[in-house]
């Protein structure tokens, strides 16, 4: 950090890095270091562990269908524990904290119960307690809904509780803490010599985060992309530097590797609905009711129709299965369609990397590679940066190997 130029950030950590009473006095630690040093931090924190998890998880041993306003209450409670755990561990180190709940330190709603969106965050609590020296610790993954109750975000989203807070500040970067040193160039559970990236694109990061990539939510990627927000991802538990996310303009993009990671996912699962008749609308009638669902659908193949009648399959993540076919099969059988049918024997392996759209050749090399190994390619899809292969489940670890090998990303960039 060069002059006298006070940092101003927002440093989220994760379930994970406040898992025991040790790793939240560990966090305590290395917040204090930050203090020590001269930035000025506004936390946001995650539930402990797998509290979410146990917290829904008891409400369903009481209720089969909790409702959505106690479940929200409830779950809202996790990040509470964290926040308030984790100000008193800052007491203990000489520091003043305070714990703040979403609704407290200004984040409102739209207010749908589970899966509310951010509309609106008047950091006016925060910024006072920042001028008064004291360190604000939010609690991530929830907000304000209009009717004046306390609602959560989407799973996974209390780092989108964070961007959005670094945005509503301008701090100068936001930092999510996670259990691991980065975004690496493959899961290193699969692929050992997988390497950690310095720098990654935020396009990039959107599509390595929807494809499963849990460091970070989609959302979070989206709102940092749209602010201009610089984001680092780091290690609660070491010094290293961690990935920078940041825009194309940023980086050197003609030094670096066209492909950058590869992403496997295994929670896929696959529906086909046959003998659907080729007509207008169908698709449409099919998809609908599983967006107002907001179950999210991958990748869509409908097959050339043969005497006016086709087969349509697309996937989904396996843990939305049973909910899909439920909405599914009504439709089926109102549009006259044969049958449908699911598999939960496929995964997802994509290539991904900003190089991708402007370098002939990438994909015919992705396909030789699981060739030669003889690998099946179920379908395929791309976006501009992105290539994904549909392949047998018990293969996937394998072609993730395969790809990350065929495309050297081990090594490191010429920079
Ligand atoms: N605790 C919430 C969840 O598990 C939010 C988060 O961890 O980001 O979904
Ligand atoms: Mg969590």
């Amino acid at each position: 950090m060069s002059g006298f130029h006070v940092a101003l950030l927002v440093q989220k950590f994760g379930g994970s890095s406040l898992a025991t009473s040790e790793r939240i006095r560990i966090v305590a630690e290395r917040i204090h270091d930050s203090l020590s040093q001269g930035d000025r931090v506004a936390l946001v924190v995650s539930a402990m562990g797998d509290t979410t998890d146990d917290l829904i998880a008891a409400a369903q041993r009481l209720a089969s269908r909790p409702n959505s306003r106690e479940l929200d209450f409830l779950l809202s409670t996790g990040e509470l524990v964290s926040a308030a755990l984790t100000s008193m561990a800052l007491h203990e180190l000489g520091r003043d904290a305070v714990a703040l709940s979403g609704p407290q330190a200004g984040i409102r709603t739209n207010g749908r119960y589970g899966r509310a969106r951010i509309t609106e965050i008047e950091p006016t609590r925060i910024r006072a307690e920042l001028e008064a020296g004291r360190v604000p610790v939010m609690a991530g993954f929830q907000g304000l809904g209009p009717g004046g109750d306390i609602v959560t975000l989407a799973r996974g989203t209390s780092d989108t509780s964070a961007v959005a807070l670094a945005v509503a500040l301008g701090v100068d970067r936001c930092e999510i803490y996670t259990d691991v040193d980065g975004i690496f160039t493959a899961d290193p559970r699969i692929v050992p010599d997988a390497r950690k990236l310095d720098l990654v694109i935020y396009d990039e990061m959107l599509e390595m985060a929807k494809l499963g990539a849990r460091v970070m939510h989609p959302r979070a990627v989206e709102i940092a992309e749209h602010f201009g927000m610089p984001v680092v991802v780091r290690s609660s538990f070491s010094d290293a530097p961690g990935t920078e996310i940041v825009a194309e303009s940023a980086v050197p993009i003609e030094t670096m590797q066209r492909v950058r990671a590869v992403a496997h996912d295994t929670d896929v699962a696959r529906v086909t609905i046959r003998g659907v008749s080729d007509r207008p609308g169908l698709a449409h009638a099919l998809f609908q009711p599983l967006a107002d669902r907001h179950i999210n659908i991958d990748v869509i193949v409908q097959n050339v129709s043969d005497g006016g009648v086709t087969d349509l399959s697309f996937t989904i993540a396996e843990t939305d299965l049973d909910a899909t076919l439920d909405l599914i099969r009504p439709v089926a059988a109102e549009i006259g369609a044969r049958d449908v049918a699911a598999s939960t024997e496929l995964g997802k392996v994509s290539i991904v990397g900003v190089g991708i759209q402007s370098t002939p050749g990438i994909a015919s090399r992705m396909f030789g590679a699981l060739a030669a190994d003889g690998i099946n390619i179920v379908s395929i899809t791309t976006s501009e940066i992105r290539l994904t292969c549909l392949v047998d489940k018990a293969q996937v670890a394998r072609a993730t190997e395969l790809l990350h090998d065929e495309f050297d990303l081990s090594a490191a960039d010429a920079v």
